[in-house]
């Protein structure tokens, strides 16, 4: 199930079918898993497996049940993952953007589910009501623990991310761990009893010390490191008074159309480099552009 977007967003557009049902149901499950045609996302580093801007899938062969982890069905051939509770997720981001730009958007929304989930079980192995260690279940879907019975489930925080608008320009800041020259949409997560709109005004209250006056969403995104749901808006702000929240970001600045227009296009003298075509910044940045 596709929904359909005039924009491009990273991470969405999987072809992945669910199928929620077969989780609960063991001889379902068993019958998936034996299906000679089962294929598997074999990523012990977290890294996707690519060949020529799609995922390699290797053969599939049935995994005890608490190493086995249903993604759903695609073409309906059955794809899996392997769960590696010892395992973490590698420091090479390096490596992992250059293979997220050759990434087709579909194939790393398969790739954002599965990484999400294999990350959520290495760091949630002990039951947050009693301590005690606990077994996936739900076919990689959940983790149950065997002493209280407590059904833990993977968790998607969300984060805000704005582009604030005065009149013709919109504001870009920097933190100190981007790469040199690099812009993007501020951001910040949600807190506890928010709305998004309320989140979106006070981060830009705090990080710029702009005052939104209105927001409008854009589109949203999953975000795999670790499980992030982006929110992507458009605030207009009553004046362009920048105060810089310097814990958070180094500089911001003002840019407007033709700016923007340079930076996407990646011109040698653009004011700012944009942020790369899978993260949901750049969409942000095209979006004000068409007007959205
Ligand atoms: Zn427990």
């Amino acid at each position: 199930m596709t929904i359909a977007t005039d924009l491009y967003v990273g991470f969405t557009g999987s072809p992945l079918d669910r199928v929620e049902p077969a989780r609960h149901d063991p001889q379902a499950l068993a019958a998936l898993a034996a299906n000679p045609a089962a294929l598997l996302l074999d990523m012990p580093d977290y890294l996707p497996p690519t060949e020529g801007g799609a995922l390699a899938w290797k053969p599939f062969t049935p995994l005890p049940v608490e190493e086995t982890l249903l993604l759903g069905l695609i073409d309906g051939i059955p794809r899996f993952a392997r769960i590696d509770p010892e395992a973490a997720a590698a420091r090479r981001w390096a490596e992992l953007m250059t293979l997220l730009d050759s990434l087709d958007r579909g194939e790393a929304g398969i790739y954002a589910a599965a990484r999400s989930l294999l990350d959520w079980h290495a760091r949630h192995r002990f039951c947050a009501n009693c301590g005690t260690k606990t077994a996936p279940h739900h076919a990689g879907w959940a983790r149950l623990c065997p002493v209280c019975g407590t059904e833990h489930y993977p968790r998607t925080d969300p984060v805000v991310i704005m582009l604030a608008q005065y009149q013709d320009r919109v504001l870009v800041g920097r933190q100190p761990s981007f790469a040199p020259g690099r812009y993007s949409a501020l951001a910040g997560f949600v807190e506890v009893g928010e709305s998004i709109e309320e989140a979106v005004a006070r981060e830009l209250r705090e990080e710029a010390g702009v005052v939104a006056t209105a927001v409008r969403y854009v589109a949203s995104q999953p975000w795999p490191f670790p499980s992030q749901l982006m929110v992507a808006c458009i605030a207009e702000v009553a004046d362009d008074t920048v105060t810089l929240d310097m814990a958070e970001l180094e500089d911001a600045k003002w840019v407007d159309r033709a700016q923007v227009e340079a930076a996407l296009r990646g011109d040698a003298d653009a004011v700012f480099g944009a942020p790369p075509r899978y993260a949901i910044a750049n969409t942000l940045f095209n979006a004000w552009l068409a007007g959205k």
